[in-house]
């Protein structure tokens, strides 16, 4: 049985980085073109993660996981009920990113938060053509979505700060509107990176495609943002599916090329 939860401390930050499914045996040489492909260490286990934080006093989930029972459970175990959840920021609508914000009876898992999503999401999810392409499973689920988030959803477009100290940056590419939170801290800020990283490759060499993601050619410019800007400030990055916990920082070693660096930290 794996760990479900992991808990740090990034200076005045708590977090807890809780596991909504089990790892999956993956390569990474499936997600790059065939000029990168790696002959060696490139089967990993692609963690499915999202991430508690108490910041400036509130409660915050980055993402919600797959289901209404894994994260709220992994949360009692901290002692922090889906009502004292403050915000709930998506990175993007996937569904082991997305399905936990509803209830099997279509309800908010977490009624007293402000759901944050880029607007840009929104209006994909929103277009008839996107939902068409779905199988009736997931058209479904994404409608129950819309209804239940349609009067309190919060879109966000540009880079913006959404709360004290917490910062929206769209990070477009891996799916139309991907988008990242970076949080001030009392002294290096704190960056959830979503699914900008699925392999710590894609930090190291931010111009490798990932193959996976909607837009390769897009989503390799946000990804040479992200890694400059993490690398500038010495962020402590998250990430959903570098192998578990999925923490790091990343360091600049040369032009486009950088390093991951794993951290563990305690609570
Ligand atoms: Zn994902």
């Amino acid at each position: 049985m794996q760990d479900h939860i992991h808990r740090f401390r990034h200076h005045d930050i708590e977090g807890a980085i809780i596991r909504v499914l089990e790892d999956e045996e993956l390569t990474v040489n499936e997600f790059l073109s065939e000029e990168h492909q790696l002959e060696d260490g490139n089967v990993y286990e692609f963690a499915y993660t999202c991430c508690y934080l108490k910041h400036r006093g509130k409660h915050i989930l980055v993402d919600a996981g797959f289901d209404p029972d894994t994260t709220p459970g992994a949360l009692e175990s901290i002692d922090v009920f889906p009502e004292d959840i403050d915000l709930v920021l998506l990175t993007h609508a996937d569904r082991d990113h997305v399905a936990g914000v509803l209830m099997h009876d279509g309800t908010l898992t977490y009624p007293h938060a402000r759901h944050v999503i880029s607007k840009q999401v929104w209006e994909h999810l929103s277009d008839p053509s996107t939902l068409e392409a779905l199988d009736d499973e997931r058209r479904a689920f994404y409608h129950k979505l819309a209804r239940a988030l349609d009067s309190s959803i919060e879109l966000i477009d540009d880079e913006s700060d959404i709360a004290d100290g917490i910062r929206f940056i769209p990070h477009d590419g891996h799916r139309a509107g991907h988008a990242v939170y970076e949080f001030s801290s009392s002294e290096t800020p704190l960056i959830h990176s979503g699914d900008a990283f699925f392999h710590p490759i894609f930090a190291e060499h931010p111009d490798w495609a990932n193959l996976t993601d909607s837009a390769p050619e897009l989503a390799v410019e946000s990804r040479k943002n992200l890694v400059e800007r993490a690398s500038t400030s010495a962020a402590l990055i998250l990430s959903t599916h570098i192998p578990f916990p999925g923490i790091g920082q990343i360091r600049k070693l040369d032009e486009l090329l950088y390093q991951w660096i794993p951290i563990e930290l305690g609570f």
